[in-house]
């Protein structure tokens, strides 16, 4: 039916309907639309703004940081023993962390599908089992390939070191239509062409009869009888958007989807978690890193013209490595660069012979979030020995690549180092012997703290997104994957909350 914000509202909000869906992110945005295409009345909650779409030009990235990402991007995941500690960057807007992603979409690899049947009794999320869900899914955001013409030459000159030393890189596939390379991606496309689902689903939710409500944060579900009856919490109406007058829906059932690092807080504040230990535990972040290059004054990379994420490689897969394109705006490249005054400036002045290139791994989940500071929670991350040998050997095959291709120095992201190191200089630098402290590490996919399993005694929700211990409540986003997946997920979140919404469709409301 609408758009609407509890931001300029005075007074309580009571209301109710048949579903409340809490947060129009990826998942959110999916289950809103499918259930109201069907009929059911739908409120979507979300913490955030809206932000028109034409409006994502007219904000400066410092701006889209404070207005679009969650604490302006500053989340941490608190490393514990020799593990990095990670900065974990979310959306906090309607539409949620889609609005700001590079836009780049795989399916859930088979091998990783196939992990889900057999070692966590999913028995119908096997390989090729989520094909319809993909399919739907790819069609209503426009999935594309991202044409070699679109490279940048940043990529191009990963492609011609990742030859050399015996791989290729492939192209990446994007939810877009008619983009045009300007590498903005992460903070809100100004030319409407990446289909995030502010664009792609809502607009099919509202003209199906949802109500989107922004500034509006959920607290806690409302639990009668053993059975969920809605949410309550603030509407984010008081000074500077502080919460203030209180917010409550009643509805006949209550979807989760407020991302895998919210999730959990939220369910263990309404009182889950006392059936099993899988709460909050073993969430995965896929800990990426990047490594910068400089190319000599003759080769201009300018790597800020073509896709922003054109290609990856699978070739280190068996590793646990993923290597995935990326160059993000040069002011943030510039605040990130090494060294101060004077040689920062001459660092940075180089900008247009920069190449960037990024990796992640496949982790094995050591993310627990322990408890809350405010409306967040607090977690940390302890990483398996296998991923923790797998960040030199990612440091390494980033560096030695661009090496290959002609870059004079590199600069891995290790705090502390002021100057790129040279050929001779990065073989003998001690990558393997380095604290995790030095480390620079972010994520941007926090999966599977509420996860999806067979037995209760070890997951917090079944297939279909049913809360184990409370009727007619579901978990629909990035929580319920069992397992990282090695991939960027939000095709995978997506076509799971597809699965979700058409089970719930089938099952009667009470
Ligand atoms: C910078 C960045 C780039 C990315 N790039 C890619 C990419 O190229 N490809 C890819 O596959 N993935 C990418 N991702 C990851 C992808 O965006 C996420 O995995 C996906 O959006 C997660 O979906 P979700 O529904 O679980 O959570 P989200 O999309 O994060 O949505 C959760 C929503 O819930 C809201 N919320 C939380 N708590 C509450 C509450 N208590 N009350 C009300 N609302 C609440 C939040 O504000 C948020 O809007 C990227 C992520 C980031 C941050
Ligand atoms: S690169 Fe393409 S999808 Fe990304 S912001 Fe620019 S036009 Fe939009």
């Amino acid at each position: 039916m609408s758009y609407e914000s509890a931001r300029d509202r005075r007074g309580p909000f009571v209301t109710s309907c048949d579903v409340v869906v809490v947060g129009s992110g990826a998942s959110g945005a999916v289950v809103a639309t499918e259930l109201a295409e069907s009929g059911l009345s739908v409120i979507v909650l979300e913490e955030g703004p809206r932000i028109d779409a034409a409006d994502h030009g007219r904000l400066r990235p410092s701006e889209s940081l404070r207005h679009v990402w969650r604490d302006g991007g500053m989340t941490v995941a608190v490393g514990r023993g020799d593990s990095p500690t990670i900065n974990v960057t979310m959306g906090r807007v309607v539409g949620g962390s889609s609005v700001i992603t590079g836009g780049v979409c795989f399916r859930t690899p088979d091998r990783v599908l196939d992990t889900w049947a057999h070692e966590h009794g999913l028995v119908d999320y096997g390989a090729g089992m989520l094909d319809e869900e993909f399919a739907h899914v790819e069609e209503r955001i426009h999935v594309e390939d991202v044409p070699r013409e679109s490279w940048s030459r940043s990529t191009k000159l990963f492609d011609e070191g990742a030859a050399r030393k015996g791989y290729r890189l492939q192209p990446m596939r994007r939810n877009t239509k008619g983009c045009r390379g300007c590498g903005r991606c992460n903070f809100g496309c100004p030319e409407q062409a990446k289909l995030s689902v502010d664009l792609s689903y809502l607009p099919r939710a509202v003209a199906a009869g949802a109500q989107v409500w922004s500034h509006c944060r959920v607290e806690r579900v409302r639990i009668r009888g053993g059975r969920a009856v809605g949410v309550e919490g603030r509407l984010l109406n008081g000074r500077g958007g502080r919460p203030k007058d209180r917010l409550c829906v009643h509805a006949r059932r209550v979807v989760v989807a407020c991302g895998a690092w919210h999730t959990p807080l939220l369910l263990r504040k309404s009182g889950l978690g006392k059936r099993s230990r899988a709460l909050g535990r073993k969430m995965t972040l896929h800990p990426g890193f990047r490594m910068l290059a400089r190319f000599p004054e003759d080769i201009v990379v300018d790597g800020w013209k073509g896709a922003m994420q054109g290609a990856y490689s699978t070739a280190f897969e068996h590793e646990g490595i993923t290597l995935t394109d990326l160059f993000i705006p040069v002011s943030v490249i510039g605040a990130t660069m090494p060294g101060f005054g004077a040689r920062h400036l001459r660092n940075a002045r180089r900008m247009r012979n920069m190449a960037m290139f990024g990796g992640m791994l496949h982790d094995e989940g050591g993310g627990t979030v322990h408890g809350a500071l405010g409306a967040d929670p607090i977690v940390s991350y302890r990483m398996s020995p296998r991923d923790r040998a797998a960040i030199p050997r990612l440091l390494r095959l980033m560096g030695e690549t661009f090496l290959e291709a002609g870059a004079e120095v590199v600069f891995p992201g290790v705090l502390g180092l002021e100057e790129g190191l040279d050929a001779d200089a990065f073989r003998r630098f001690p990558f393997e012997s380095l604290p995790a402290r030095r480390l620079e590490a972010s994520s941007q996919h926090p999966l599977g703290s509420a996860r999806m399993g067979a037995e209760p005694s070890s997951s917090v929700v079944d297939g279909a997104g049913r809360a184990w211990e409370v009727d007619e409540l579901y978990v629909a986003d990035g929580s319920v994957l069992p397992t990282s997946l090695g991939v960027n997920p939000q095709l995978s979140i997506m076509a799971v909350a597809t699965r979700m919404a058409w089970r719930m469709r089938e099952r009667r409301l009470p």
